[in-house]
């Protein structure tokens, strides 16, 4: 039997964190299968639907690198891919059930259940939601009804007896007595749209669905769906529910922890290699030991077995740690054109770039390297490259627990050093020496005496190496800064 499994997002959003596992555990399980990894755009609450989101699933699906088999764009033989444009096929199958007396139609106004509702609840009864009014109509009333020209629903006829139960490759079996399932939902609505149950079941049905391997959430969903399989006449899949994707605090991750959406991290400035093998250890692991697997890995050996049960823990700092790990992989000349956006964005270099500029980046790039969590991060790295620095006052230059003459001193020497050993072209880490010295003749940390430099240079206290910053920089530059903090500082030196 062949593997299909299909990822079925609904564009109501942007594609997040928990979606994007899903995507992936389905589509790693499809190759490592050899199946087909199917694409399915559940759109048919139209009012939430939007054309933004539909691009945004596509851009991410792309960005990561996972094609899929069969779906829109591509086609395939199980088209049309998108529910919307399969609205014909949910009606038919809904008044087959109907013929089959597996569902009826429901002429119920939202008044009348509007009604039931509040009477429910003043007398607190057991019976909750829909009253099955309509549940056992005589032909006349439904002809009556009908010549009023009202438009019905169309409800399944959930057994009021009973037990359902459904296997989930995790969770073991799920027992849930037939009068819990919500009674009789609607399948179609008056308007002719299928309701997600409906358009889901179908789909998976006629898309030859062999795993279904979605969110959590969705198991108070299944016992509804298998019902609607029994109805049908039809086999259901395999299920397998995926743990639930936490922030650290155990809570459901959401805006709270930071961002959700891939778009964002995107953005920001995370390698699709990172997150996509960072992501797929988020309720998977191999062997509960390594941790780094390409997408060609992933593809041969994700299992089902190796699914936690437990919920997967999203830590930021760990998706950090690994994007820099695999920035680091790069080599020079990869990372150069996977920063030049941010560069760019920035208005630090426009491009094509000029010579000057593409020498500057040549040297750049390795020193920023060892650096960059995120590739955004560039931008603060080297802003004292492409802007003269700004300096809040005289105290900016101070080291802790140095004052502002010390620092002065500090920095009137260290620059007289400086200046002499650049222009001789002694070697960094002798002249490095030689200002750390100072720091003793001063009797202040070492801190108190590279502070000043670093902030003169670069405009801020965390920087890139001082010697590397001051090549970046060129020493025209380097000492005109030096010598404009020097002029502050000294400006406030009595
Ligand atoms: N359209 C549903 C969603 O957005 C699909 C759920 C399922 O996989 O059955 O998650
Ligand atoms: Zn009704």
């Amino acid at each position: 039997m062949e593997v299909r499994v299909r990822y079925a997002p609904s564009p109501t959003g942007l594609q997040h964190i928990g979606g994007v596992r899903t995507a992936l555990f389905n589509y790693f399980f499809a190759r490592a299968n050899g199946g087909k990894f199917i694409l399915r755009v559940e759109d048919t609450d139209r009012d939430r639907y939007s054309d933004e989101s539909l691009q945004d699933l596509y851009d991410t699906l792309s960005w990561l690198g996972i094609a899929w088999d069969e779906g829109p764009v591509v086609g395939g033989p199980c088209g049309p891919y998108v529910q919307s444009e399969r609205f014909e096929l949910y009606r038919k199958y809904a008044e087959q059930l109907v013929a089959d007396g597996k569902a009826y139609y429901c002429f119920c106004s939202s008044e009348r259940l509007e009604q039931v509702r509040n009477e429910q609840q003043v007398s607190k009864s057991e019976q909750q939601g829909y009253d099955r009014h309509c549940r056992n109509l005589t032909d006349e009333q439904r002809a009556e009804y009908i010549k009023q020209g009202i438009r019905p629903v169309i409800r399944l006829k959930v057994p009021m007896e009973g037990k359902t139960t459904f296997h989930d490759v995790l969770m073991g079996d799920i027992t849930r007595r037939n009068r819990d399932v919500s009674p009789d939902p609607i399948l179609l609505k008056s308007d002719g749209f299928p309701t997600y149950h409906l358009a889901n079941v179908i789909d998976d049905h006629l898309m030859g669905i062999t795993h279904i391997m979605r969110a959590q959430e969705w198991i108070p969903s299944a016992p509804l769906h298998i019902l609607l399989y029994e109805a049908f006449g039809w086999d259901p899949p395999v299920y397998c529910h995926l743990p639930m994707v936490m922030g650290k605090d155990g809570q459901k991750l959401s805006k709270r922890h930071g961002s959700t959406s891939v778009r964002d991290f995107r953005e920001k400035g995370y390698l699709p290699e990172a997150l996509m093998n960072y992501v797929s250890l988020v309720g998977w692991s191999y062997d509960g030991q390594r941790e780094f697997f390409s997408k060609e890995e992933l593809e041969q050996v994700f299992c089902l077995e190796k699914i936690n049960k437990a919920p997967g823990i999203f830590d930021y700092k760990k998706l950090d740690w690994f994007n820099g790990q695999y920035i680091r992989q790069k080599s020079d000349a990869e990372l150069l054109p996977l920063l030049l956006p941010y560069l760019e964005k920035a208005g630090f270099v426009t491009l094509p770039l000029d010579d000057s500029h593409a020498q500057l980046l040549a040297t750049l790039v390795p020193v920023v390297k060892e650096r960059l969590k995120v590739l955004s991060d560039v931008v603060d790295l080297s802003r004292f490259l492409f802007e003269e620095p700004v300096y809040a006052g005289a105290q900016v230059f101070c080291g802790k627990g140095v004052d502002i003459p010390t620092t002065y001193k500090a920095l009137d020497q260290a620059y007289a050093l400086l200046r002499s050993g650049l222009e001789e072209g002694r070697e960094d880490t002798i002249l490095e020496t030689e200002i750390a010295d100072l720091a003793g003749l001063l009797e202040i940390k070492v801190n108190g005496v590279f502070m000043p430099i670093r902030v003169a240079i670069t405009g801020s206290s965390v920087s890139l190496p001082l010697f590397d910053s001051i090549h970046l920089l060129g020493q025209d530059k380097t000492f005109a800064r030096i010598e404009n903090a020097l002029a502050i500082l000294k400006s406030e030196v009595r």
